[in-house]
């Protein structure tokens, strides 16, 4: 069988370590790329995937240059990039009249510039040899809105229109691009909300918990 290479940018997050176990399980050489910037945080993850066919590269996905040099770095290592999954995510929460550029920018440049740096980068090579797996992370608030969330919303929406319409241009070559819409998952992003927040939201899920990192890596290692 052939070893598909994958690459899950915020691959040492919540999500993104769940998603990188659950492709190398399914026998996937994964690349964890994500920013370099904590190297305590970078050692927890590797002792966490320790045994498992993943490595940690260090990647900012919002500098287009930047995701060219970690395309090219990984086809040269590994062989090729099969598998992209964009997940690297970052929240900026506050209401419109409130809200600032920088804090408009940076969301769109993280959470949706991502997507085309990346696979921008990416395209070509999976066009060439006929295979390509594409999961984007998107969110159930691109599609219901969000109070406090113009920005994460509008991006996470965004995400979703890029994926129908690269699947659109790639399907008959051998790619296939989907989005994944989490609910709220118990990762580092939602902990970071306050408790009275958290407990609101979770009133609201029928489950009457927030969904698991794992429940949504098993979908990402189905598409
Ligand atoms: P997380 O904060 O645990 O992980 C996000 C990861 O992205 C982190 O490891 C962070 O270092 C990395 N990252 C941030 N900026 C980056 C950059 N410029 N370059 C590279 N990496 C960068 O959050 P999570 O909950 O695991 O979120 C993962 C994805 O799932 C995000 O796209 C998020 O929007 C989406 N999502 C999360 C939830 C949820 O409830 N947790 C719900 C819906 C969607």
């Amino acid at each position: 069988m052939t070893t598909r290479v994958a690459a899950v940018t915020g691959g040492i997050g919540g999500l993104g370590t769940a998603i990188c176990k659950a492709l190398a399980r399914d026998g996937c050489s994964v690349v964890a790329a994500d920013l370099g910037g904590d190297p305590a945080r970078i050692a927890r993850f590797e002792r966490e995937v320790d045994g498992l066919d993943i490595r940690f590269m260090a990647l900012d996905v919002s500098d287009f240059d930047a995701c060219g040099a970690f395309v090219r770095e990984v086809q040269s290592r590994f062989g090729s990039l099969d598998v992209i999954v964009n997940n690297a995510g970052i929240t900026r929460d506050s209401t419109l009249r409130k809200m600032t550029h920088a804090q408009w920018q940076a969301l769109l440049d993280v959470n949706l510039g991502s997507a085309f740096n990346l696979c921008r980068h990416a395209i070509d090579g999976m066009l060439e040899r006929g295979f390509g797996r594409i999961v984007n992370i998107s969110s159930i608030s691109g599609q219901t809105g969000n109070f406090g969330q113009t920005n994460y919303a509008a991006a996470k929406a965004g995400l979703h229109g890029f994926t129908m319409s690269l699947a659109r241009e790639t399907a008959g070559r051998g790619i296939t691009v989907n989005s994944v819409s989490p609910g709220y998952i118990a990762t580092p992003m939602t902990a970071a909300m306050p408790e009275h927040v958290r407990e609101k939201i979770v009133a609201t899920i029928p489950a009457g918990r927030m969904g698991t990192p794992e429940d949504i890596a098993r979908a990402v290692a189905f598409l």
